[in-house]
């Protein structure tokens, strides 16, 4: 009982040690989490506009050469007069002259605008006809309708414009301007860049990589069938790379790029989809070991404010692994600071434990004697009696009382009556068994129940226990003698009628002479 207990509160109080530190820990832990993911986020918040700062200065700047060659270069008297020409004859072979007419005149500049990035320069007559294209002289006549939004723009409002664009060769940053000669509207001309050469520009500021990708879709639906081959699918689904914007890529290697992308694709899809502006931090050892690589995404919109590109932008994030590393150790700590609490919880449970079970068992046992008092075996009394009942077991139960008691207080002074109290206690504890209970009922009086022992048995007991007080040697005093009274639990006996029969019998006891044990057994 006794052990059972015991191990049923090991068992408690290292299930509420674990409880308490799962519960700490857990908490401690999404605490840290918590702000780990708020704190990167927020540091995430600021580098993606940021990103998209860089390329829209260098956006503004590539415009703004596109304007000053327009101003210097082209918006002059003898290129005004080409073009008019051109829109006002129909004769093809006229066209061509003034074709090449126009292409000796500017091929010089063109050279020179592609030293400041400048990658088309492409002149159209009115209802956006294609009429000179610098970067493929061979190819015109065309009409960019249906295709070159920019160009309908021009044509329409003939204001200036600038926006991003995929055209049937190149996709670019694309600026145009409309041609006058006076008043009269003679055709458009633009000046544009494609990423590849912002991409130099930017690069130039920092060594950090970008990659540009466009939406397939528009791909599939602008470029020339024989011009598809500057493309090439990515791993994002929906769009493609612009191979162009692949042959450098600065600080981080296209293998690279390619082993990024595939581990990323899906974890952006739907932000992409969404056209969403944003960062990601990244790691992974075999790529690039101990460093984070924050990846920013930056929606490129055209003329309709829709996103028909991206440009994907990788940096070295180290202040991120440094925030990563950080969080780690703080993980730790908080861990250990959760053990320790655990621990001191549990202490002071262990110790709570102590003091109610001390407590308890004070209230539970004789002061002088160390054996159960009337109180404990009374708790323990009322399950036993059910308990005994319930199996059919036998209980058996001694009561006895010393004889002239009163004499040795009166005799040999208080202090030798306890002593010999004591040691009644002491010599019956070594002769009875472990299963028994033996308590002090009160007084002089003393109480053994003995569990699966019939009342033969318990009557051996009860005379052995006899002769053991008879014949102890207590020292300075006299033979000292006990009366029992011995009886068996029956059937329908309660508490009360059981400890009042084994009372009368030791009463018995005590008119038949004392120094006696009688029982109820039938002769
Ligand atoms: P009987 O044989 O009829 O039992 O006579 P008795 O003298 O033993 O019985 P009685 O009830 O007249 O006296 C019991 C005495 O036990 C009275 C009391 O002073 C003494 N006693 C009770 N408790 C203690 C105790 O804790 N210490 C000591 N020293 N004496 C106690
Ligand atoms: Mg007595
Ligand atoms: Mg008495």
């Amino acid at each position: 009982m006794f052990l059972k207990n015991f191990f049923k509160d090991k068992q408690s109080i290292v299930l509420s040690a674990l409880l308490s530190f799962i519960l700490l820990e857990s908490f401690a832990l999404l605490s840290v989490k918590y702000l780990q993911e708020s704190e990167i986020e927020n540091y995430l918040s600021v580098i993606s506009p940021d990103v998209k700062s860089h390329i829209d200065i260098a956006n503004s700047h590539l415009t703004d050469i596109s304007k000053i060659f327009y101003d210097i270069e082209i918006n002059r008297p003898e290129i005004i007069e080409i073009m008019a020409e051109a829109s006002h004859t129909k004769d093809l072979k006229k066209k061509a002259i003034l074709r090449e007419r126009l292409l000796s005149r500017l091929s010089e500049t063109y050279e020179h605008m592609k030293k400041y990035h400048v990658r088309q320069l492409h002149f159209h007559l009115p209802q956006a006809i294609s009429f000179l294209r610098f970067h493929r002289p061979s190819k015109f006549g065309d009409s960019l309708v249906g295709v070159r939004e920019t160009l309908e723009y021009v044509n329409e409002n003939r204001t200036p414009i600038s926006a991003f664009e995929e055209g049937r060769i190149f996709n670019g940053f694309r600026n145009v301007f409309p041609l006058y000669k006076g008043d009269e509207f003679i055709g458009t001309v633009e000046i544009s860049f494609d990423f590849d050469e912002m991409q130099e520009l930017l690069s130039s500021i920092d060594s950090s990589s970008y990659l540009f990708m466009i939406k397939n879709k528009i791909v599939n639906k602008k470029v020339f069938a024989d011009e598809k081959s500057n493309y090439e699918s990515s791993e994002f689904s929906g769009f493609d790379y612009d191979k162009a914007t692949l042959k450098d890529t600065m600080q981080i290697g296209l293998d690279e790029m390619y082993a990024i992308n595939t581990q990323i694709a899906s974890r952006v899809e739907e932000q992409l989809q969404k056209g969403e502006l944003f960062s990601i931090p990244f790691s992974d050892k075999s790529i690039y070991d101990n460093h984070t690589i924050v990846i920013s995404f930056v929606p490129v919109l055209n003329l309709e404010s829709k996103v028909v590109a991206y440009i994907v932008h990788y940096e070295f994030g180290d202040l991120i692994g440094i925030m990563l590393r950080n969080i780690k150790i703080i993980s730790i700590v908080v861990t250990l600071l959760a053990l320790l609490l655990s621990t001191i919880f549990t202490a002071i449970l262990v110790n709570e434990r102590k003091k109610q079970k001390s407590i308890h068992d004070l209230a539970v046992h004789d002061a002088l004697t160390g054996i159960y008092n009337r109180h404990g075996v009374n708790e323990l009394l009322n399950q036993k009696i059910e308990e005994f009942k319930r199996v059919k077991n036998k209980l058996s139960v001694v009561f006895f009382d010393i004889d002239f008691f009163k004499r040795v207080n009166d005799t040999y002074g208080h202090d030798m009556g306890d002593y010999v109290l004591e040691n009644i206690a002491k010599l019956v504890s070594l002769e009875i068994r472990a299963s028994d209970i033996f308590a002090r009922w009160g007084g002089e009086e003393f109480i053994l129940f003995l569990p699966d022992t019939s009342l033969e048995e318990a009557l051996k007991v009860a005379e052995k226990l006899r002769k053991s007080i008879e014949e102890y040697a207590f020292s300075d005093i006299d033979t000292i003698t006990c009366s029992f009274g011995v009886t068996e639990l029956k059937k329908d006996d309660t508490k009360e009628s059981f400890l009042k029969r084994v009372d009368n019998l030791l009463y018995e006891a005590k008119a038949s002479g004392r120094n006696c044990v009688v029982s109820d057994m039938e002769s």
